[in-house]
C-alpha cells in the first residue's frame, strides 16, 4: 500500500534536523530486537567506540553515553549529573538555555553574560574563576548556534584547565564538522547529536566524557530517566539502553558514521562546509546581504544575515526560496533583524550555488 519512499521536496539548510542521505534514510527500514548483540554489540557497541575514537586520540581516557531525546536533553542529563557551582558562559540561546537547566535543577551557578554578537574574553574568565574558588565547572557553547558564532573553544579551555576546573562542552553544533581532540583540549564533557554534523536523523544525544569526572556522578543525578552515570553503567555492560531504544535512529546514525569515514573523516567534512560557507558568504553578499559577524569569529556551520532593508519581508522570501527547493532559518537574535543559513548536512558546493542562483532570482536580479 504505502511502498513508496518519497523524495525530499527541499534542501534543509537549517542547522539541525538537517538533510541527511537516501543511504542514511534507507538505514531506517528494518527492525531492532535490543536483547540481542547483532543491535547492542554489532550497532550500539560500534557507535559507542567510533564516537570516542573521533573524539580523541587518548581513547582510554574518556567513554561515550547515548542518550534518548533530543539533543537538550543530553545538556541536561549532563548539567544535571554535576556536583559543583557552574559558570555559564552565555552569548546566546543556548547558553541561556543551560542557564534555565541550572535554575530548574536547583544547581548552584553564576552567568558570564554576553551580547549575541560578543565572544567571551578568556582573562575575563579566569577573572571569575579567580574571584570565586567555588566555581567548579565552566559551561561553553561551541558554536552558538543562535548566530553563527565560534566562541574560542581552545583559548577558553586553556585558562579553565590552568585554573584546575572542570570543562563542560556544548559541541552539539560542531563535533564531527570541526575537528578536535578533547584530551588535547582539556575537556572533561562535551555533548552533541544525533542530527547535527554526523548527519543522522534525530532522536538521541551523545555525552563524551571523561571516565574518571563521569565516575564521580555516581547518585548525583537530579532525574530518574536522564540519569547519566546509570545510563553510562547499563549500556556498558551489555550495550543496553535503561529504557527503550531508538533502534531505527540508532541504526541510521551507525550508517551516518561509515558515510562520515567515507568522505575523509572530520577533516575533509569541515573542509566541504568550510567551502560551503565561502560561497554562501560570496554568493550573498553579491546578492546585497550582510553578514551579521565579522569573519574571526563566525563558525563554517551556520551564518547570520542581516535584512537587507527595514521592510525587508522574511516570510515572502522563505516562501519563495522554499518553493525553489531550499528551506533558510529564521533569526533569533534581539540585537538585530537576521535570518539564519545553515550549510552543514548532506549540502555540497553546487548546492550553495545553486541556493546563491534562486536567492538572485528572488531578489529580481540579473
Ligand atoms: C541544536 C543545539 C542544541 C540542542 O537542541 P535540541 O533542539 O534539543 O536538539 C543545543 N545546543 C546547541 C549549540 C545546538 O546547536
Amino acid at each position: 500500500m504505502y511502498d513508496f519512499i518519497p523524495e525530499n521536496p527541499y534542501l534543509l539548510l537549517t542547522p539541525g534536523p538537517l538533510s541527511t542521505s537516501k543511504t542514511v534514510r534507507n538505514a531506517l527500514l528494518r527492525d531492532w530486537c535490543t536483547w540481542d548483540d547483532d543491535y547492542n554489540q554489532e550497532i550500539v557497541q560500534n557507535i559507542r567506540r567510533r564516537l570516542v575514537a573521533l573524539a580523541t586520540k587518548k581513547v582510554d581516557e574518556y567513554t561515550v553515553v547515548l542518550m534518548q531525546g533530543s539533543g537538550s536533553f543530553s545538556v541536561e542529563a549532563t548539567l544535571g549529573a554535576l556536583d559543583g557551582k557552574l559558570l555559564i558562559i552565555a552569548n546566546g540561546a543556548y547558553g541561556e538555555r543551560a542557564q534555565e537547566m541550572a535554575e530548574v535543577l536547583k544547581i548552584d551557578h553564576v552567568r558570564y553574560t554576553l551580547l549575541e554578537t560578543e565572544a567571551p574574553d578568556p582573562a575575563k574568565v579566569v577573572d571569575l574563576l579567580n574571584d570565586d574558588p567555588e566555581i567548579t565547572h565552566v559551561v561553553l557553547i561551541h558554536c552558538e548556534t543562535t548566530t553563527g558564532m565560534l566562541n574560542p573553544l581552545p583559548e577558553i579551555a586553556k585558562v579553565v584547565k590552568a585554573a584546575g576546573r572542570i570543562l563542560v562542552v556544548d559541541a552539539m553544533s560542531s563535533f564531527g564538522g570541526i575537528p578536535m581532540d578533547l584530551a588535547e583540549l582539556g575537556i572533561d564533557f562535551l555533548i552533541s547529536s544525533s542530527n547535527k554534523c554526523i548527519q543522522g536523523v534525530p532522536g538521541f544525544g551523545f555525552i563524551i566524557a571523561r571516565k574518571s569526572e563521569l565516575a564521580k556522578c555516581e547518585g548525583k543525578a537530579r532525574s530518574l530517566c536522564l540519569n547519566l552515570y546509570d545510563q553510562w553503567k547499563a549500556m556498558d555492560s551489555s550495550g543496553k539502553w535503561r529504557f527503550t531504544s531508538p533502534t531505527h535512529v540508532v541504526r541510521a546514525f551507525f550508517q551516518a558514521l561509515n558515510e562520515l569515514e567515507e568522505e575523509g573523516g572530520v577533516a575533509a567534512r569541515h573542509a566541504r562546509y568550510c567551502e560551503n560557507q565561502k560561497l554562501l558568504v560570496e554568493g550573498m553578499t553579491k546578492a546585497g546581504f550582510e553578514v551579521l559577524l565579522p569573519e574571526n569569529l563566525q563558525s563554517p556551520i551556520i551564518t547570520s544575515f542581516l535584512y537587507p532593508e527595514a521592510d525587508f519581508d522574511f516570510t515572502s522570501f522563505y516562501e519563495q526560496a522554499k518553493a525553489r527547493g531550499f528551506v533558510l532559518y529564521p533569526g533569533k537574535i534581539s540585537q538585530a533583524d537576521t535570518f539564519r543559513i545553515g550549510n552543514i548536512g548532506e549540502v555540497y558546493p553546487d548546492d550553495i550555488r545553486e541556493l546563491v542562483k534562486v536567492v538572485r532570482e528572488i531578489r529580481g536580479l540579473n
